[in-house]
């Protein structure tokens, strides 16, 4: 199946099965802003806890916060999010859509890299085993003229994005023959600067109010909460402070789903260090946030590093973690060596010092700092676009049947597990209960009774619980049941007694934690 109707598929089952709604629907939706179901918020949650342990229970050096949305508009002066927020924006003229100028350039390139991909691919399918795909790449005319051909863009729109030339930028889009995706025209504006932050006013009266901004980081909370938190929980360098919080950027073209949205959350650990050490820190979270994502088992493949280009106004080093979406390779997390540009700022804007006086050296200084910084939502998405799986099934007559499944790690999965009895008769649904009563307090578990007990399995693989529990006429005899397996539908008769144990054993976190 072609991968755009894959990603159709995709969004119109999170909306059937109760993940992400539009928000605002019946009022015909507002652009780039959705709402989480029953399953979604379930799945946002563990994502959220698996994120969360991961840092600060793991790590003794690791504390967390809650700073709130609202903060002084100076915090964001400081930051430099006032005056250098800014995407480059464009307009094509016929189909009157905006884009982001960077993003038409970046996929222009990613086009390139999608011909390499298919050339070499061709050629491994023509030469079969013999098929060296190093040298193929050293020496075939074409990948090499393609090569030549992103080197020589990728050079030349670093540039201009370093330098802020907003006329060469669009010229890269002129001179690359650019089209808009929906008019098919080079019809193009100017580029422009657009501010990404939502602004509102804080007061009651027209004159004593203040203009303030959502925040559209957490960072920012917690770079300003330094010191409270290392005084009052007595840190020493290294250390970090993480976060969990919504955050707000006026997206111009917001697109792809929950991909890129104007209301998201994040999950920001801030790491203190020492000056000229926070290279070595940087490869260190650089490994350690890759393998966080690679534990939940889709694929190493599927990840790349990505250096950036372009290093902000406050970075020495910066990577993104990138995943495989259905819509290629795109940034999920970023990593980032902030130096000590932040601290330094608020230092400066607010008059208070922001340094750290290092017991062993007895010196006082502005500490360094590397971040990693993740969106749930694109976690989120990353995570139920490499679940959904639509899959035919050979049935024991013979005959084929289709299946949707989330195969989702089932640590994550919103729903651990269903208790289906055969009938509704016979005193089996009073034993379901009774299963349910013991074991709702360890898992979040469903009750069904209502159609064929195949329909039920369906629901429950396309909602990616991962056990199924039927209750039989058996089970009155001797207190068995069978567990269903949602990934390979294989069947097992186990003892109502040891339900609990080998199920923890199969959804504990830990087991991810400890990987
Ligand atoms: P992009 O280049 O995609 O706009 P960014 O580099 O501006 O992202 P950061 O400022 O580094 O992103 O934010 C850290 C993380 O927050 C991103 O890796 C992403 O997961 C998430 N994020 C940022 N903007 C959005 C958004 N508009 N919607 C959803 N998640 C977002």
């Amino acid at each position: 199946m072609a991968q755009e109707d894959h990603f159709k598929n995709l969004v119109a089952h999170c909306k059937e099965y109760g993940y992400v709604f539009q928000s605002s629907e019946i009022y015909d939706g507002l652009s780039a802003v959705y709402d989480y179901g029953q399953y979604g918020v379930e799945l946002k949650n563990n994502i959220k806890k698996y994120w969360w342990d991961s840092m600060v229970l793991l790590h003794e050096n690791i504390v967390g916060i809650d700073s709130a949305i609202f903060m002084h508009p100076t915090i964001w002066k400081a930051s430099g999010h006032v005056d250098a927020f800014n995407d480059p924006l464009i307009d094509n003229k016929d189909s009157k859509k905006r884009y982001r100028a960077d993003v038409l350039i970046e996929d222009h390139i990613a086009k390139i890299e999608t011909k390499i991909d298919k050339e070499v691919k061709k050629a491994g399918k023509r030469f079969g085993d013999s098929f060296d795909e190093k040298i193929f790449m050293e020496t075939n005319p074409r990948v090499l003229a393609n090569r030549e051909k992103i080197d020589r863009l990728t050079s030349r729109y670093s540039k201009a994005l370093n330098d802020n030339n907003l006329d060469e930028i669009k010229q890269i889009i002129v001179d690359n023959e650019i089209v808009c995706p929906v008019s098919g025209t080079r019809n193009w504006t100017d580029v422009r600067q657009f501010n990404l932050m939502f602004s509102t006013e804080m007061g009651s009266t027209a004159d004593g109010s203040m203009k303030i901004f959502l925040r559209p980081e957490t960072a920012q909370g917690i770079f300003v909460n330094f010191l409270n938190v290392q005084k009052s929980g007595r840190m020493k360098l290294p250390f970090g402070i993480a976060q969990i919080g919504k955050a707000f950027r006026n997206e111009i073209v917001a697109r792809q789903f929950i991909f890129r949205m104007r209301e998201f959350e994040q999950m920001e650990m801030q790491f203190f260090v020492k000056p000229g050490t926070e290279l070595e820190w940087f490869k260190h979270w650089k490994d350690i946030r890759m393998k966080w994502h690679q534990s939940l088992g889709f694929g190493e493949e599927n990840y790349r590093f990505h250096d950036h280009e372009k290093l902000s106004h406050y970075a020495n080093a910066a990577t993104d973690i990138e995943f495989k979406f259905p819509f290629g390779f795109k940034e999920v997390e970023g990593i980032h060596s902030r130096t000590d540009f932040d601290l330094t700022q608020h230092q400066k804007y607010s008059g208070k010092k922001m340094q750290y006086f290092d017991p062993e050296t007895s010196e006082s200084y502005v500490p360094f700092v590397v971040e990693t910084s993740i969106g749930v939502d694109r976690m989120f998405l990353q995570i139920i676009s490499a679940a959904y799986t639509q899959e035919e099934i050979r049935k024991s007559n013979g005959t084929t049947d289709s299946r949707v499944v989330l195969r989702l790690p089932p640590a994550l999965a919103p729903v651990k597990l269903a208790v289906l009895p055969l009938v509704k008769k016979d005193g089996l649904p009073e034993i379901s209960r009774k299963i349910i009563d013991d074991l709702k307090f360890d898992f979040n578990c469903q009750y069904d009774e209502k159609d064929s007990i195949g329909k039920r399995y369906r629901r429950q693989d396309a909602i990616g619980t991962p056990f199924c529990i039927t209750i039989d006429h058996q089970t009155t005899e001797d207190n068995t049941v069978t567990i269903r397996y949602r990934d390979t539908m294989e069947q097992e008769r186990v003892a109502i007694d040891k339900l609990k144990e080998t199920i923890s054993e199969k959804v504990d976190m830990r087991r991810l934690l400890r990987q």
